[in-house]
């Protein structure tokens, strides 16, 4: 399954697109989000976000 960012959560620093492999995170309306058909559910993004607002669906 993809990753979810939780809109709640995010502060919209930037981490997560600047590590996704798969170009996958990108700044939308409000906070960023992910592409399920770009995500290989790698998990490196959950890893570095500073506030936790990743997770598995
Ligand atoms: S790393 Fe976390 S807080 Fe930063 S933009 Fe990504 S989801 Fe939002
Ligand atoms: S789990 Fe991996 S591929 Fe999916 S959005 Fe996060 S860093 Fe990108």
């Amino acid at each position: 399954m993809p990753r979810k960012i939780d809109a709640d959560e995010c502060i919209s620093c930037g981490v997560c697109a600047d590590v996704c492999p798969e170009e996958a995170i990108s700044e939308g309306e409000d906070v960023y989000e992910i592409d399920p058909e770009k995500c290989t559910d790698c998990g490196t993004c959950e890893d570095e976000c500073p506030v936790d607002a990743i997770s598995a669906e």
